[in-house]
């Protein structure tokens, strides 16, 4: 936690620690070793299950959102269900099915986060909390057709699916 703080902050390791699974998930983290970057041109995060190294971006993003960032990236790296070599023994489908059953469960696990930090008295920014309140109630199914039909926040005009084809040619080229 000591490296989180100096970091990101006193103010995020305070919200880090209201919630027991993110905490749990930062020592696994540790114990793989795992890395955490922050970027300051970014808002959004991403993570390379290759180098290990997650990035979270800090540009207007608020405390809560880069929190909520890093369990949405560490759901990757810890449980993903997709691997660096995997297009070499999927099929497209399989490769696309897999990756959107990984996508689902990644904001499954922000809403369990949302979940803690909410009973612990933590104030959610509204636009998360929306988001929260609109795919949560529909379960796992409800946020799996988020996924399948929502633009990707990174790349304009590309769904999930579209993206996930997109990796597997891209990966099938360079071997
Ligand atoms: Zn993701």
């Amino acid at each position: 936690m000591q490296l989180l703080k100096r970091q990101f902050g006193k103010h995020f390791v305070d919200l880090l620690n209201k919630s027991p699974s993110l905490t749990a998930d930062i020592k696994e983290m540790r114990k793989r070793g795992i890395r955490v970057r922050r970027s300051s041109r970014l808002a959004e995060a991403y993570a390379c299950c290759n180098t290990k190294i997650i990035t979270i971006g800090k540009k207007n993003a608020s405390t809560v959102y880069q929190l909520i960032n890093l369990a949405h990236e560490l759901e990757h790296l810890l449980r993903g269900l997709v691997k660096g070599n995997d297009h070499k023994k999927l099929s497209l489908k399989r490769f696309v099915q897999r990756s959107l059953r990984e996508e689902t469960n990644c904001y499954v696990r922000e809403c369990q986060i949302m979940d803690e930090l909410i009973a612990a008295g933590v104030k959610i920014p509204d636009f998360l909390l929306k988001r929260y309140q609109k795919y949560y109630r529909g379960g796992w199914q409800g946020i799996r057709k988020k996924v399948l039909k929502d633009q990707v926040c990174f790349e304009a005009n590309t769904t999930y699916p579209q993206l996930f084809a997109q990796q597997y040619d891209e990966m099938s080229m360079m071997k």
